[in-house]
């Protein structure tokens, strides 16, 4: 059976003055996550800890870094799928988490319920022995400083967050994800995130919702999903591209479809897919999108650009 690995750190308007420490966060979690699936790690493990090391790098919106809500708070999403018996655990809303995709990981195996949101996800958390942390841990100065500007009104922030090239920027978005193909042929994928700029408190968007920012089908494929949250769910996103591979087409031609539905609804954003053929591509519609693909076949690539390079990875 053959493994693939691909990883996204979030589809926005990366400025150019932040490309190499995108590159750089995407090449470390790809090195990582690489590593572990070609040295025999299964496919869980594999999407867990990629997306932890993304969620510790304070440059992607998702654990530490990620975005302050209305009220100057962290609440954050997560979610894990694994293809084989179509399990699913997700958090929403959740503060003092330090790596909400372990909870999302904990809610899958060691509940009856796939997703928990707010007091009762921090709850589970700290009966499970998933760290907490306090909310300032979470919290780096660049939201800080967004928080204050939009405050102070300065609200084209968020306007701005999904520009277009010709737009100016200076929004943040990061949000963090991974599937992957192991060599039992488990398919699994995980999506991370802060959410939005200056999101309402208690506002929840695509990514802990399983079919609209993640799904995994052993069967089929996997996708993990990013941008405009509130575009992503209302056409299920990644469940659409997958259904688009049962119906036959291969994962470039539905990474493009399922883009095609996010732009009914005026969506940006992007997402990353692997086939249980270990096939992976990246889709997105926004100006860049950070990303990492490691196949056997072709190596490891990272990009933020609409090229992908080469990048070399230990063995
Ligand atoms: N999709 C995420 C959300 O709407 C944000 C992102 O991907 O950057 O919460």
């Amino acid at each position: 059976m053959s493994i693939a690995l691909a990883i996204h750190g979030g589809a926005w308007n990366v400025p150019d003055e932040d490309l190499q420490l995108h590159l750089d966060g995407i090449s470390a979690a790809l090195q990582l996550g690489w590593g572990l699936l070609q040295g025999g790690a299964g496919a869980l493990a594999t999407v867990e800890q990629t997306v932890r090391a993304l969620e510790d790098n304070p440059v992607f919106n998702a654990g530490k870094g990620s975005h302050l809500n209305r009220l100057g708070r962290v609440e954050l999403d997560a979610s894990i799928m694994e293809g084989d018996h179509l399990d699913a655990g997700a958090v929403a809303a959740v503060e003092r988490v330090r790596n909400p995709i372990t909870l999302a990981r904990q809610i899958m195996e060691h509940s009856p319920h796939v997703l928990l949101v707010g007091e009762g996800a921090r709850r589970f958390a700290e009966e499970n022995g998933v760290q907490l942390c306090r909310a300032r841990d979470l919290l780096i100065g660049r939201a800080r400083e967004r928080y204050l500007r939009i405050r102070a009104g300065e609200t084209e922030l968020v306007e701005q967050e999904f520009a277009t090239e010709t737009e100016e920027h200076d929004g943040h978005m990061g949000t963090v994800g991974a599937v992957a193909i192991d060599h039992a042929g488990l398919i699994v994928a995980g999506t991370s995130t802060g959410g939005t700029l200056d999101k309402y408190p208690g506002r929840v968007g695509d990514s802990p919702l399983i079919g609209a920012g993640t799904y995994a089908d052993s069967q089929l494929a996997a996708a993990s999903c990013t941008g405009w949250g509130e575009g992503i769910l209302r056409v299920v996103m990644a469940k659409s591209a997958i259904d688009r591979i049962a119906a036959g087409m291969n994962v470039e031609q539905a990474g493009q479809a399922a883009l095609g539905d996010l732009e009914r609804v005026s969506g940006r954003g992007g997402m990353v897919l692997i086939d249980r053929h270990a096939n992976a591509t990246a889709a997105f519609n926004t100006p860049r999108m950070a990303r990492g693909i490691a196949t056997l076949r072709d190596g490891a690539r990272v990009g933020v650009e609409s090229q992908m390079r080469p990048q070399r990875v230990a063995r």
